[in-house]
């Protein structure tokens, strides 16, 4: 391996995703020098793979149900079909915009891009190309890829993960899809509103387990309304293929036919092969271990985005990148309080959150501490305008701030950023109250609950 030292840059990031950019675009924004390292599309998977390819099918099929419902409203359309490719070609041209975009910020910021698959061949350098790439400080951002689970063998036709689902040249006629989580329950939004039969199937109670069970629930009303079927507490047992298509077994022993059938159980961490545990760096499960600083055991190496075992989400991916940059460049940053990320699954109805939900505020501040308040979105007139359906609900402790936002209804993602900054401004219902909201706004409802919540409901039942 070569050594070309004569430069020694004072990061070097392994990883151009969300987690990796971010870290780079700041550290080069404080007059840090900066090697990115990544060896496929600057973005990473969010823009390529995952929040904004889907975000756009999402879209799509949001199109595609107003042009069916559009009756209702009195205008008068004609659903005729999906055409596949068209709605292909919107997503890519709002990747490659976006794409170009980020690659001329990277560029205007100085960063130097190196295009190829890095390997951490020291504690201070990444092996690239066959020259050695040194830095005072290295950051592993290699992200994730699709999980699956052993003997169930992804083929990219017939058996997909959302990296497949993603490009799939033709709208099945059904579907079952695995897992019932975030990606697996969009996917079954799109894909209803494209037509297709689709059926989740979830180990857990609930989809969305993840959330307060209010929104699971409320999401699975709303899923049945829309014909989405999904069977609960049903383990994945086997799946054979069929002359068509696939036949999936669980453990309780139903089986359903389907076109194909996508594996939607989770993400895993990129490091295996990396030089990591080489190089010392203390890992769990293929997860590389951090702090609340996001430094690993090496004292020049830290981590972000999903190679570590925090929230999978883009936007954590950005913060952990800010917080490492600002931290390499002698700033003071705060650690993250991960319960102030916001949620969001972008399926209709959309379901967001932010903070604790009602079971961990029980666990933590103990029953008699815990005061709920539901806000249904029919008392709200824009929600109503929107012929949307769902719910606001506000965990609070007794005489104490607002601990947790969950709320389930079209739209509601957009509503996010207001309860992010009620739950981390640790906001008394009474303050948020006093907060006038505009009229007719979804944002109103978010007001309306805190009006209740404070004792005084306006356009609510006492
Ligand atoms: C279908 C789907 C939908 C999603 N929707 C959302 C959403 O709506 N909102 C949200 O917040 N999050 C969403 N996510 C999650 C989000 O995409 C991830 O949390 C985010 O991309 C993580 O960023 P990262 O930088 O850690 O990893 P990644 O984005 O995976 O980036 C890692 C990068 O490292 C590169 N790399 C790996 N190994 C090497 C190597 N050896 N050398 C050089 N480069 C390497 C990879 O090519 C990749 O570009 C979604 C994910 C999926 C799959």
């Amino acid at each position: 391996m070569a050594n070309d030292a004569s430069t020694v840059f004072d990061v070097v990031i392994l990883g151009g995703g969300s987690g990796g950019y971010a870290a780079a675009l700041r550290a080069a924004q404080l007059g840090l020098s900066v090697a990115l390292i990544e060896k496929g599309e600057l973005g990473g998977t969010c823009l390529h793979r995952g929040c904004i390819p889907t975000k756009a099918l999402l879209h799509a099929a949001e199109i595609a149900d107003e042009t069916k419902e559009a009756a209702e409203f009195g205008v008068l359309a004609t659903f005729q079909g999906i055409d596949i490719n068209g709605v292909h070609k919107y997503k890519d041209d709002v990747i490659a915009g976006l794409y170009k975009g980020l690659q001329g910020l990277v560029a205007s910021r100085k960063v130097h891009f190196i295009q190829g698959a890095g390997k951490l061949s020291s504690q201070t350098s990444v092996d690239v190309n066959g020259q050695r790439i040194e830095g005072r400080h290295i950051i592993l951002a290699t992200g994730s890829v699709p999980r699956s689970i052993p003997g169930l063998e992804i083929d990219g036709n017939r058996i997909i993960s959302s990296d497949h689902a993603l490009k799939l040249d033709r709208i099945p006629k059904s579907a079952v899809i695995l897992g019932g989580g975030v990606i697996g329950v969009e996917f079954a939004s799109v894909w209803k509103s494209f037509g297709v039969d689709v059926t989740i199937v979830e180990a857990l109670p609930h989809l969305v387990p993840l959330e307060d069970e209010n929104s699971s629930k409320l999401l699975e009303r709303a899923f049945r309304k829309r014909g989405i079927k999904f069977e609960l507490k049903a383990r994945f047992s086997g799946v054979e293929y069929t002359e068509t298509g696939v036949r999936v077994s669980t453990e309780n022993g139903k089986q359903i036919d389907a076109d194909l059938l996508l594996v939607a159980i989770g993400r895993g961490p990129v490091s295996a092969g990396l030089g990591y545990e080489e190089n010392g760096v203390a890992m769990d499960r293929g997860y590389v271990l951090v702090d609340e600083y996001m430094r690993t055991n090496v004292p020049t190496i830290s981590a972000v985005g999903d190679l570590v075992p925090t929230l999978q989400l883009a936007h954590v991916g950005f913060a952990e990148g800010i917080l490492v940059a600002e931290r390499l460049a002698g700033l003071k940053p705060v650690p993250l309080d991960y319960d102030g990320v916001p949620r969001v699954t972008y399926s209709n109805p959309e379901v967001a959150s932010v903070g604790i939900s009602e079971s961990k505020a029980v666990e933590l501040y103990g029953k008699d501490k815990v005061v709920t308040l539901k806000y249904n979105l029919a008392g709200n007139g824009k929600s109503k305008i929107l012929k949307t359906a769902g719910e606001i609900k506000l965990v609070q402790v007794k005489d104490g701030a607002v601990v947790g936002v969950h709320m389930v209804g079209a739209r509601m993602g957009e509503q996010v950023g207001e309860a992010q900054l009620i739950y981390n401004w640790e906001a008394l219902p009474a303050e948020v109250a006093q907060l006038i909201h505009a009229h007719p706004t979804q944002s109103e409802a978010l007001g309306e609950a805190h009006l209740a919540l404070a004792g005084k409901p306006l356009h609510a039942h006492d």
